[in-house]
């Protein structure tokens, strides 16, 4: 028998049910309740939904939580995150993963995209606790030309120990730290290799006032008229755009990871929800990193998009419970063309269970409603990363 797992007496859509995997994916969501299986999941009490996809963080940045705070982004890059950086090792940056992946897990996520350095370390943590994720090698000016070298190198020939948990991605930091000529070595190699483009793109005012300075136009123009935007790009952040821009990002297909909690906590700027979701965008939602979130709950993120896109749009009808819901599980999978996102027949297993006696989630009037703008990670009860148990019952 293949691989098999009984998640037993679980409410899916209004009914308790048997749901039954195989093969790391979801076969019968209306199992006899003694079907035979490997094992068992017991989830009386608990719903079932699909997990988080988070589609932008910096996983190793847990170690700088808290480390500076209530500062513009400049300065707190400059004076206190890329000296911290200097000097953190290889064994910082596996301690630093292993405490990122470990909330992770506990706050529902069995995905992240991730730009950050020394890549190893951070496969063998995904490794380690069964998740997935896309790593991204990232590229800035100030390497020298043999680490650059070195880095297309591994993009090229790397395989996946995990057998399919983990990918690639080209990860060119962002256009104030990578000039022309390696953004478009960036967007051809990843073309190349078939991998997505991850870059943080109009993320403050003074990126877009640099850019017009320095290249007479605004960072997603930059962008296109270099080439670089296309379906395969996932663009971070996205705060200062205009309605042409947005034009521009839905026509090329662009994913859009809006970081809400980072923006706000930054002050970086106001994500245009309202404008990018009319102009056709295809949005998911993203946590940052560590230091300036400050932690990598997606749940959170849910509420706090839907927050802001309510009152800066002005009107409580932006951003109803189920996109802001959508943009973290389903969007986010399909961006990243994983399976999932969805507890349907034939889709990877991927989910949570949540425990409906927590306080947050009764009563039921609308589960969807509790899950986002009521609950916490703590109603999380058991996760589930294509059919193996990630944590059961609370315990990762
Ligand atoms: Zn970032």
């Amino acid at each position: 028998m293949m691989d098999s797992l009984l998640i037993r007496n679980a409410w899916l859509d209004g009914r308790t049910t048997n749901i039954l995997v195989e093969g790391g994916r979801f076969k019968d969501l209306s199992a006899a309740p003694d079907a035979l299986a490997d094992r068992v999941l017991e989830a009386d009490g608990m719903a079932i939904v699909p997990p988080f996809y988070n589609t932008h963080t910096h996983a190793a940045m847990s170690l700088l939580r808290g480390y500076a705070d209530d500062m513009p982004l400049q300065k707190w890059l400059e004076d206190f995150i890329w000296p911290f950086e200097n000097r953190m090792t290889s064994a910082d940056i596996c301690e630093g993963s292993r405490l990122a992946v470990r909330e992770m897990i506990r706050t529902g996520s069995v995905f992240f995209s991730d730009m950050y350095f020394d890549i190893d370390q951070t496969i063998d943590i995904v490794r380690e606790y069964g998740l997935r994720a896309a790593i991204g090698v990232t590229f800035v000016d100030a390497h020298s030309k043999s680490q650059r070298e070195e880095k297309l190198d591994i993009l090229r020939h790397w395989s996946d120990p995990t057998g399919g948990m983990v990918s690639l991605t080209v990860a060119p930091h962002a256009i104030y730290t990578v000039g022309e000529d390696l953004l478009v070595r960036c967007a051809e190699t990843a073309r190349e290799l078939g991998l997505k483009l991850h870059i943080h793109l109009s993320e403050t005012r003074r990126e877009v006032e640099d850019c017009l300075r320095d290249h007479g136009t605004t960072p997603v123009r930059y962008l296109d008229r270099l080439g670089v935007l296309g379906p395969d790009v996932i663009a971070a952040h996205v705060v200062h755009v205009d309605e042409e821009e947005a034009a521009i990002l839905a026509e090329r297909g662009v994913t859009l990871s809006h970081c809400p909690c980072s923006n706000m906590k930054l002050s970086s700027g106001i994500f245009p929800y309202k404008m990018l979701h009319q102009a056709g965008c295809r949005i998911t939602l993203g946590t940052d990193g560590d230091s300036s979130n400050n932690n990598l709950d997606m749940r959170e993120e849910m509420k706090f998009a839907a927050l802001l896109a309510k009152v800066s749009s002005g009107d409580p009808e932006t951003m109803p419970a189920a996109e802001a819901f959508a943009m973290a599980t389903r969007n986010g999978a399909e961006a990243f063309g994983i399976d999932a996102g969805v507890i349907a027949p034939g889709k990877l297993a991927d989910a949570l269970l949540i425990d409906m006696r927590c306080e947050k989630m009764q009563p039921c009037h609308n589960f969807l409603s509790n899950w986002v703008y009521a609950a916490d990670s703590s109603c999380i009860d058991s996760v589930v990363c294509q059919g193996r148990i990630l944590m059961e019952h609370h315990e990762l």
